[in-house]
């Protein structure tokens, strides 16, 4: 099953308790190894699940084999609109060459307060390396662009190329400026530019 219909098929109670899509781990700013969340994951039985660093797959290629349970994923800081943008890439290929120069070089480059560094990282980039490694990219905690218009953003977004939208995680942890960035409103934009849902805790701890 292709990563579009493998997330499309996730039901929406099983969001938190079935499936995670959205986890940190120490190769970025998390608190656990990616060994220590996996077997959280296994523990939990959680059916899909996806550790997604920031700038980093270096977990990814790290790993000897990947169980069915885990979707390969990464995090990327861009810079657009004026606003910092998280874009989520699923089911890639953690040894892409297109995908591997876009990503940090060090640890120290993974952390979010450098974000300055990567104002150069253009969505549109990101989105087509995020593609050319097979994979699928959602826009993450979309409350956290500091936008007037979701909607215009998310459509610019959509013409690069973007194929999700992240719908499920908690919003008050990212809490936007606007009231009109809800969650209702984050999914009518899902339904309005055909854009598949993904969700994940954003978890930076233990899932456990
Ligand atoms: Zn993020
Ligand atoms: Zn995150």
């Amino acid at each position: 099953m292709n990563i579009k219909d493998r997330i499309k098929g996730i039901d929406r109670k099983d969001y938190f308790t079935q499936a995670n899509l959205h986890i940190h781990s120490t190769c970025s700013d998390g608190k656990c190894t990616f060994e220590e969340l996996i077997e959280q994951g296994k523990k939990l039985g959680l059916k899909h699940m996806a550790i997604c660093d920031h700038n980093s797959v270096e977990g990814w290629q790290n790993l000897k084999e990947i169980p069915d349970f885990l979707i390969p994923a990464v995090e990327f800081d861009c810079f657009y609109m004026g606003t910092l943008v998280h874009i989520l890439g699923y089911g890639i290929d953690p040894n892409n060459e297109d995908l591997l120069k876009i990503c940090a070089k060090s640890k120290k480059e993974t952390q979010y307060d450098l974000v300055r560094l990567f104002k150069s990282r253009h969505p549109k980039k990101v989105i087509e390396a995020i593609h050319k490694a097979g994979g699928i990219a959602s826009l993450a905690h979309p409350c956290c662009c500091w936008v007037i218009s979701l909607d215009f953003f998310v459509k610019s977004l959509k013409k690069m190329g973007l194929d999700a939208i992240e719908v499920y995680y908690p919003y008050k942890r990212h809490r936007g400026i606007i009231k009109f960035h809800s969650r209702k409103n984050v999914k009518g934009l899902a339904q309005k530019y055909d854009l598949v849902i993904t969700g994940g805790t954003d978890e930076h701890g233990s899932l456990i």
